[in-house]
């Protein structure tokens, strides 16, 4: 059969509250255009982000009355740590409550000042933990991962020369290197197979380790089954397996592809690191068999990894993506090309391109999905990454709306009203107006920062 369907049943629904285009407005004055301070129950689809928003399983919901919450050795924290290891061999594993306590565990123990961390491209939680260590966060993203009109298939991999360059003229203040997979900030991308073992063999060469983000690892897997040469008739855990055993240590988050709506972990092989963590960890997270979580919480995470690798479950993931790319395109909606694994990126700066990039083209889309269909959606662009560290501006490398796709939540016909929004929005694209930030904060503004139209 030709149609992918959703390959599960809905056994327990959650409505959505309808809104008028005058309520939408009134909401957006409150909220200062700013789509984080909006309400959920005013948000027809929710697409801000995909994390912690997936539905879980019959088995997780059960598996969650068999969480066992002793403070020590609980059962449900070994069950965790079998999933885990089944897919990602590495010797210690420590739970943490989200992907970002991982990070700050780790950038604690290898991060400082004068150090550089460099990356395929840093998510935002991971650069803002790099940055408060002291350290520099340093993207190598190959030069198609930077054009969203390029087709490369794996347009989250690592510039191979530019490391080794960066290797070779500091190595000294480079503590470990890092790949992110899929890469989130650039469009879901992935990074195949070959060029992780690329980038493991160069850090190897320069005695560094190699950190994987591994937030989205299922997706990255299915996405080379389908497109590296040599890996379509392979077996979407093995391919996983052998992802993560080009590295040292990776940080998640539970959030994303281990389907559940809370957790993380970091993972290392290196045994001084792993007891530096788990002293962290008691500081500032829990006792190492709980980390920041309840015994219910790591079974769910158990649970969600066995499902997260079903190939039927993938396909119709990647699928969801690339019919809303398709049907864009036939709009004349730019978009990033080929589509991602886990949201639909909107190339803002080219749709909207009599807004100039310091009048925020992305989050002039952003109110204006909200506006016309309750939709809320995603800035990534110079609203997030414009703020240099003097305090100026400057342009971001693109200006993009991500529309995340919240794990077995939406359905198809959500989708096809998402299209229409957007749809109509493209008819009247001439008449947006730009913004301007009213308030922000020092780090992390796209959060909290206030805006105005102009
Ligand atoms: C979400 C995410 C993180 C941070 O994880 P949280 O659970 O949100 O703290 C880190 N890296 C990437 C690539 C992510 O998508």
């Amino acid at each position: 059969m030709k149609t992918i369907i959703e390959p599960f049943r809905i056994k327990a629904i959650e409505p959505i509250r309808l809104t008028t285009p005058a309520e939408r407005r009134e909401v957006l004055k409150s909220a200062h255009w700013n789509l984080f301070a909006v309400r959920s129950e005013d948000v027809t689809i929710d697409l801000l982000t995909d994390s912690g928003t997936s539905a879980m399983s019959a088995r997780q919901w059960a598996a969650l009355m068999a969480g066992d919450e002793s403070y020590a050795g609980s059962p449900s924290f070994y069950r965790f740590e079998a999933a885990v290891k089944a897919l990602m061999p590495f010797r210690h594993v420590i739970p943490t409550h989200q992907g970002r306590a991982a990070e700050a565990i780790l950038f604690a123990l290898i991060g400082g000042a004068g150090r550089v961390i460099p990356s395929n491209a840093h998510f935002d939680t991971t650069r803002a933990n790099i940055e408060a260590s002291g350290a520099e966060a340093r993207d190598l993203l190959i030069e198609e991962g930077r054009d969203p009109a390029s087709r490369h298939p794996f347009k989250g991999n690592m510039d191979t020369a530019r490391l080794e360059r960066l290797l070779e003229e500091r190595h000294a203040e480079v503590p470990a290197v890092m790949l992110t997979v899929t890469n989130n900030t650039g469009g879901g991308q992935p990074v195949s197979l070959e060029n992780i073992r690329a980038t493991a063999a160069i850090a190897n060469r320069y005695g560094k380790p190699l950190f994987i983000d591994g937030c989205r690892f299922a997706e990255n897997a299915y996405f080379i089954k389908l497109r590296e040469p040599g890996q379509q008739s392979r077996a979407v855990p093995d391919i996983v397996r052998d992802m993560f055993s080009a590295a040292d240590g990776m940080i998640m988050s539970a959030k994303k592809d281990a389907l559940a709506n809370i957790g993380g972990w970091l993972a290392v092989n290196d045994d001084t690191l792993a007891q530096g963590a788990r002293e962290r960890l008691i500081l500032t997270e829990g006792f190492p068999t709980y980390g920041g979580l309840a015994g219910r919480d790591l079974e769910a995470i158990a649970q969600g990894l066995a499902e997260v690798i079903d190939e039927d479950y993938l396909r119709y993931r990647l699928r969801t993506c690339e019919y809303v790319v398709e049907r864009l395109r036939a709009l004349g909606v730019p978009t990033v090309e080929p589509s991602g694994g886990h949201a639909v990126f909107i190339d803002a700066r080219a749709f909207l391109d009599h807004i100039p990039p310091l009048q925020y083209p992305g989050q002039a889309l952003v109110a204006a999905l909200y506006e016309q269909g309750g939709v809320r959606s995603c800035e990534i662009g110079t609203v997030m990454f414009g703020r240099q560290s003097d305090g100026s501006e400057r342009p971001a490398m693109m200006d993009l709306v991500r529309l995340a796709m919240p794990r077995r939540v939406y359905t198809q016909a959500h989708a096809d009203y998402l299209i229409e929004v957007i749809g109509e929005i493209a008819a009247r694209r001439g008449d947006l107006r730009g913004l301007r930030i009213v308030e922000q904060p020092q780090r992390l503004r796209h959060f909290t920062a206030q805006f105005a139209p102009l």
